[in-house]
């Protein structure tokens, strides 16, 4: 009999590792969730009723610059073309573009500015010169100024992450484009789509392999360890540890559905950027792989919380400038190093905010190492 090899957690980091060690053809892979459902937070089941296709973890838009990645994905999935947009919600303005680009500009600021030349000279005029800037908010000052930083990223910050600007890691912030042209797309990425029967279709591929066995609502407890020659385990590391070094911070999102006749919103998503509890606002049919023939909307805003109000459903690790929550996951890596049958993977297991293909890539990584041990 070959030998097995426990999975914890049915995400993108559990399914690819899963599916590389059953390729490999040397091991019995058996995946655990303690949910009712694989796909992990990518998880989009179709409301007949509605005709639509809903993230139920909210939005995931699959968009990367890594073709390996894409055509790795695409053994266990079609695809439909979707370039993100969003666009912001400004009081007395309106909706303008988000990332901030010329369009953007012209009308916060009633110009007209005509190209990207003329975009970079206005913005010289507006924008700061922190010498060595050291954080998110003097980054985007030095870029776009005080105002724009204050109505597009400060309060969407402290509302999204319970934290300043000022404290958010610089990399977060860099995940948006800066633009001065007329680009309207939220990614620069050249790939972007999302699977043509939703990520649980894609999920279904994947984990389908005569070696890969699914257990759902399956909690992981220690004592599973003794049937395995090797544990790959996605859950929160903190928890593994029962956070004796105290609990590491996440954000989690609760959502608030809408269901209309009718709603005109000029792009999938909108931002709101202002002081109220919403952050996005998503309007699911203008997804081409959610609309299955809708004849109404469902809305879907979104209130960040702190994870222990949402039934400690955790969505994006919290890093910050002064490093605690770093150092903290830290001690905890440095416990889990000691152990050699198990390995740590994905966004709770690795304490990363990673994207999608980000967690596909790395995994694939972790799968090929331990096959080439
Ligand atoms: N952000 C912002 N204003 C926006 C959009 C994003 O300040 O309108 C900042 C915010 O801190 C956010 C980060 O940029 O958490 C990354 O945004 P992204 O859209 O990538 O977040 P995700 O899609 O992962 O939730």
């Amino acid at each position: 009999m070959k030998p097995a090899i426990l999975i914890v957690g049915a995400g993108f980091a559990g399914a690819t590792i899963a599916r590389e060690l059953a390729d490999s053809g040397r091991y019995r892979v058996h995946v655990i969730d303690r949910r009712e459902h694989i796909a992990g937070n990518a998880f989009d089941p179709v409301d007949a009723e509605l005709k639509l296709r809903i993230h139920r973890y909210g939005p995931h838009i699959f968009h990367t610059n890594d073709q390996g990645i894409f055509d790795y994905l695409s053994r266990f999935t079609q695809w439909l073309p979707y370039t993100h947009k969003v666009q912001a919600w400004v009081e007395n303005t309106g909706y303008v573009p988000l990332p901030i680009n010329r369009l953007t500009i012209n009308k916060i600021y009633r110009q007209q500015l005509t190209d990207e030349a003329s975009v970079i000279a206005f913005l010289e005029k507006i924008r700061s010169h922190h010498e060595n800037p050291a954080n998110a908010q003097q980054i985007a000052e030095n870029i776009f100024g005080p105002e724009l930083t204050q109505l597009f990223f400060a309060r969407y910050t402290q509302k999204m992450w319970d934290i300043s600007l000022s404290q958010l890691p610089v990399e977060v912030l860099k995940r948006l484009p800066v633009r001065y042209d007329d680009n309207p797309n939220y990614f620069n990425d050249k790939i972007q789509a999302m699977p043509k029967h939703g990520y649980i279709g894609l999920f279904e591929n994947m984990l389908d392999h005569p070696a890969i066995s699914v257990t759902l609502n399956c909690e992981f407890v220690k004592s599973m360890a003794a049937d395995y020659c090797h544990i790959f385990n996605s859950m929160p590391i903190d928890v593994y540890f029962d956070q004796q070094f105290g609990a590491l911070p996440y954000r989690s999102i609760k959502f608030v559905h809408e269901h209309l006749n009718a709603h005109e919103q000029p792009v999938p998503t909108i931002n709101f950027t202002d002081d109220g509890i919403y952050t996005r606002q998503t309007d699911w049919r203008q997804y081409p792989a959610c609309d299955l023939g809708a004849n109404s909307v469902l809305l879907t805003k979104e209130i960040p919380c702190d994870f222990a109000e949402n039934h400690f459903e955790r969505y994006y690790p919290v890093k910050t400038v002064d490093g605690a929550p770093q150092a903290l996951y830290r001690r905890y890596r440095a416990e889990a190093d000691k152990l050699p049958n198990m390995t740590f993977i994905g966004r709770c297991g690795q304490y990363i905010y990673y994207d999608m293909h980000q967690v596909v890539a790395n995994s694939l990584k972790i799968a090929h190492t331990f096959l080439n041990k």
